[in-house]
């Protein structure tokens, strides 16, 4: 399979700056060569005259499952802790459809909107009595075609045991690492343009054993896995480890072997100086959820100061039910806005933005090599993005930074993943939006019901 994307308009690297005027040359999965009028025979030729070429998104934190609960009325209003109690409820009730259909709905949400690589972060197992949950989401990522490393999240400490979480969505340590271990043997691919890899991710302070955050950084150092965590999200947070554990959240987790380069935080809002340092120092990524952070109310995450120290940052959309959506081009514009109202309007750049997009989420995955950027030899992640529309009159001076500045549709015209058409003309090709949107009303109507809500 080849493909020949002809008369690009403005193709940003993001490595190697912006190019005008040229073809991209795509062979099997991998990008062949990029240059003036190529004049290969290829399978599939698109014309990108007049259009933005970008490196497909990489995102880096999500709960796929949460579409299924965007919007509660009970929890519009919420911070986190009660947010999150409010959730606990009707996500015990959750099946294996909804993991499967949700995850559809979020990854087809991720591709429309430019991503090409996406994490996500299942810790729900409602107690180890349903089977087969992150395969459902595998499943789903491989019938759409995106690039996917889910965590296989976790959470061993319940409400009886000081936790936050109920019974019912907890498991045992034991039953944790045996199934992370059976995924992992499943499923990581290490081959240099794999589609499917795994990481692990005991959930949060509050709703883990230390005992579970040691064994699973312990697991992930011998087999040389990364590890993922929610990390200073809120200062409620701060408050339950300084009461618990005597320690600040960050030293909580630095002392149970979670501060190393293959290690990264959602959220990362509420640190001090040292904290950042000692991130910086030891390579520690962060995934910046600027959406969540603002609809829960936790804070700002001092994101530009992280960049100064060239830490690991990417965007993130997080989970559904606080964001409310999987826009992930709305997710960057966020980024840009919000940094500016702390820091001053020069503070963040649509550079930046651009950046922490796509090679910052690779380095976090340690995926630089292969993804990320525009560069002959790396994997063929592309999209490509019409501006001919009301919303982009008049910002046509700089294409590329009008995607964040302006704009209302955030919609890729195409998206190639792994040298793949996934979006053709606006619409997804491996699966029927209608077919799924009716589904999925159909399922969360029930899970709600199921729920009481
Ligand atoms: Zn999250």
């Amino acid at each position: 399979m080849s493909i020949l994307i002809k008369n690009i308009s403005t193709l940003e690297t993001v490595s190697n700056g912006r190019l005008k005027d040229i073809d991209i040359y795509i062979e099997d999965n991998v990008i062949k060569e990029i240059g003036k009028k190529l004049s290969y025979k290829a399978d599939i030729n698109i014309d990108a005259h007049d259009r933005v070429v970008l490196p497909g998104f990489i995102n880096t934190h999500h709960h796929f499952y949460q579409t299924f609960t965007r919007n509660l009325p009970k929890a519009q209003n919420a911070e986190l802790f009660e947010w999150l109690k409010v959730h606990y409820r009707v996500w015990q009730y959750l099946e294996y459809e909804d993991i499967y259909y949700s995850g559809l709905t979020a990854i087809s949400e991720l591709m429309l909107t430019g991503v090409t690589t996406s994490t996500d972060h299942l810790y729900l197992y409602n107690g180890g009595a349903k089977k087969g949950w992150i395969e459902a989401e595998i499943e789903a990522a491989k019938k759409l075609g995106m690039r996917f490393y889910p965590t296989r999240g976790s959470m061993s400490l319940s409400k009886k045991d000081g936790g936050l979480p109920p019974d019912s969505v907890v498991q045992t340590e034991d039953e944790i690492m045996q199934h992370s271990e059976a995924i992992v043997n499943k499923y990581h691919d290490i081959s240099p343009f794999a589609m499917t890899r795994i990481s692990l991710a005991p959930c949060s302070p509050f709703s883990v054993t230390g005992k579970l955050m040691k064994e699973t950084s312990e697991y992930a150092d011998k087999h040389d896995l990364l590890i993922h965590t929610h990390l200073a999200e809120t200062k409620d947070e701060e408050s339950f480890c300084i009461e618990k554990f005597g320690k600040r959240p960050y030293y909580y987790l630095k002392d149970l072997g979670w501060v190393n380069d293959r290690a990264w935080y959602a959220h990362s809002i509420h640190l001090n100086d040292d904290e950042i340092n000692d991130m910086a120092k030891n390579g520690v990524g962060v995934s910046h959820c600027p959406s969540s952070n603002m609809r829960l109310g936790s804070g700002i995450a001092r994101i530009p100061e992280m960049l100064e120290k060239n830490m690991k940052v990417s965007i993130a959309v997080d989970g559904s039910a606080s964001n409310d959506t999987s826009d992930y081009l709305g997710e960057m514009r966020q980024a840009l806005l919000l940094a500016r109202v702390k820091y001053g309007a020069s503070a963040m750049k649509t550079s930046d933005v651009f950046e922490m997009a796509t090679m910052g989420g690779a380095r976090i995955l340690h995926w630089d090599k292969e993804i990320g950027s525009i560069e002959v030899g790396k994997a063929a992640d592309i999209t490509i993005w019409n501006l001919n529309d009301i919303s982009y009159i008049g910002a046509q001076s700089d294409p590329v930074a009008a995607l964040i500045f302006a704009g209302r549709k955030h919609q890729v015209e195409y998206s190639i993943i792994n040298g793949r058409v996934v979006v053709d003309k606006g619409e997804l090709v491996n699966i029927q939006s209608e077919e799924l949107i009716k589904k999925g009303m159909e399922l969360s109507n029930e899970l709600w019901k199921r729920a009481g809500v």
